[in-house]
């Protein structure tokens, strides 16, 4: 029943994602590709306002973090210094009765098939690479072999002296990036949860060893603290300490940011310490020379990296599934005004009266600014509906009093009370309230 709710929910963000123009699935017209999503008029508005959110505050905010755009392809040696190639695999295991596939870590490989449900029908356990390789060049052999990236640190490290130098930058500082990865997920699902290309934002801080866990310490408040600014429900969120046997082979400290969907806890992002592994092989690697000169102290060495890494997607799914609201008369979505995709719609009650023209000089008057969305069709209440639906956190609507005194409605998305407000105050009244 519980598990019966839980796909409802997910079902019906789904149809509302697809109806009102946030996320659709990739190639529909084809029958789809599993796990591929494309992001419609609304989607995209909202991830560019989620991305903005966290280069705002990476960079913008702070004084001690630049900003890189890596390339996804890049020379195979890199994967094979960050250990992608040896280690970035999951356990595959097929049942061979139904041929479904699971992750062995993800199922009790001595119970029956969670499927088909017949016994010691499972095949051996193959570790399988996540990692998509394609060729570089007209040739198709193992010389060329490429990969897309599975993350996007990796290019972080290796531009690690060229930032430093360009930006004339002392330890500690960051390098942050916002960027595309793949992943050849075996299991991919819960809509954009898992897929199998998704944007990562990553942010990496490189300190002197010894001030790492002083760092790491740092980096984990300040990161729950920006889900407060996206408008997260503070208690669905948490943090989840991996164990010994959790943690990576390049981390000697880990926790991740738990968020509690419909289908359980999970990560939404990881604050990591990496230690000096992945500098110190890429030095290895590439036979360069990576380590840090300290003025002061004169002594060269390896920094520590403390990494911070959040995909795009799964926080856009976590604040649709934590605005989604089923009130009596109405689905709404409760979004932080800072990441609604339309920040206002604009309204004239009747199409007469000049109240059409006065709706568009304002719609003008906002352009430029702000998403905003003029509407005239159909009576006010269902207007209201298709914009709380949408999480435009607020309607202006002109009406017989506009043509009186320029003032206009006011109408509020969440607690739907409305008050009245000089027209030309609207502005500044949105700048205030869009503001995170
Ligand atoms: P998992 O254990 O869930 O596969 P992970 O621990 O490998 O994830 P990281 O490598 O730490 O994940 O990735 C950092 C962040 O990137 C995750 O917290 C998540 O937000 C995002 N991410 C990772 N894999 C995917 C994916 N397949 N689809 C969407 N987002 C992802």
């Amino acid at each position: 029943m519980a598990e019966q709710n839980v796909n409802k929910l997910m079902d019906k963000l789904v149809s509302l994602a697809k109806r009102r123009g946030f996320i659709f699935q990739s190639s529909e017209i084809y029958g789809g590709i599993n796990s591929c999503y494309d992001y419609g008029p609304l989607g995209i508005e909202m991830k560019k306002n989620i991305k903005e959110l966290w280069w705002k505050s990476m960079i913008y905010e702070r004084d001690d973090i630049e900003g890189l755009d890596a390339s996804i392809l890049m020379h195979p040696k890199v994967w094979e210094a960050s250990g992608h190639i040896e280690g970035f695999t999951d356990p595959l295991i097929d049942c061979k009765v139904c041929k479904s596939r699971f992750r062995a870590d993800q199922i009790d490989v001595n119970k029956p098939c969670p499927v088909c449900g017949n016994r010691d029908s499972f095949t051996e356990i193959r570790q399988f690479n996540l990692m998509f390789k394609t060729f570089m060049g007209p040739v198709e052999d193992s010389a060329n072999v490429v990969f897309l990236r599975p993350e996007t640190a990796q290019g972080i490290y290796v531009n690690f002296h060229n930032v430093r130098e360009a930006a004339r930058r002392k330890l500690p500082f960051g390098i942050a990036q916002i960027g595309k990865a793949f992943r050849n997920e075996i299991t991919p699902g819960n809509f954009i949860f898992r897929t199998r290309e998704f944007e990562q934002m990553e942010m990496q801080y490189f300190v002197k060893p010894g001030e790492d866990e002083k760092w790491f310490e740092y980096w984990k408040e300040k990161r729950m603290k920006w889900y407060d600014r996206l408008g997260l429900n503070r208690d669905k969120l948490r943090f989840h300490e991996h164990g010994k046997d959790e943690l990576a082979h390049y981390a000697r400290a880990a926790f991740d940011i738990e968020y509690e969907f419909t289908f359980g806890w999970n990560e939404i992002e990881g604050i990591h310490n990496r230690t000096d592994f992945d500098l110190k092989r890429h030095m290895e690697y590439s036979g360069k020379d990576l380590r840090y000169f300290d003025d002061e102290t004169k002594e060269r060495f390896i920094p520590y990296i403390i990494e911070t890494s959040v995909g795009c997607d799964r926080i856009l799914l976590t604040c649709l599934i934590d605005a989604y609201t089923e009130e009596e008369e109405r689905v709404v979505l409760k979004l932080s005004p800072a990441i609604a995709p339309i920040k206002a719609a604009i309204l004239p009650l009747v199409k007469r009266d000049g109240m059409p023209e006065i709706a568009k000089e304002i719609v003008q008057n906002l352009r430029g600014e702000f998403r905003i969305f003029y509407d005239e069709s159909g009576s006010i209440g269902r207007r209201y509906r298709r914009m709380d639906e949408a999480g435009t956190p607020f309607c202006f609507t002109v009406d017989s009093e506009t043509l009186e005194n320029k003032t206009v409605t006011i109408r509020y998305r969440d607690s739907m009370e409305q008050e009245r407000i000089p027209m030309d105050e609207i502005k500044s009244f949105l700048i205030e309230h869009i503001k995170a």
